[in-house]
């Protein structure tokens, strides 16, 4: 299991700021999750505006 971020992503940056394990980068259009980084501490679902990040 690993946090996925939708396409309502606007790319604001929160949630790699938050990431406890350096999960998150800056993609093409959206921020992704490295699943093989992603430990499902639920924090960037927490610090995002519109909710982009869920669990899979
Ligand atoms: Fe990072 Fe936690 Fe989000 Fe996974 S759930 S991407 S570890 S902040
Ligand atoms: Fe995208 Fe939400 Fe992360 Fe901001 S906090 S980059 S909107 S997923």
């Amino acid at each position: 299991m690993a946090y996925k971020i939708s396409s309502d992503c606007i790319s604001c940056g929160a949630c790699a700021d938050a990431c406890p394990n350096d999960a998150i980068s800056e993609g093409d259009s959206l921020y992704v999750v490295d699943p093989e980084k992603c430990i499902d501490c639920g924090a960037c679902a927490d610090v995002c505006p519109v909710s982009a990040p869920a669990a899979e």
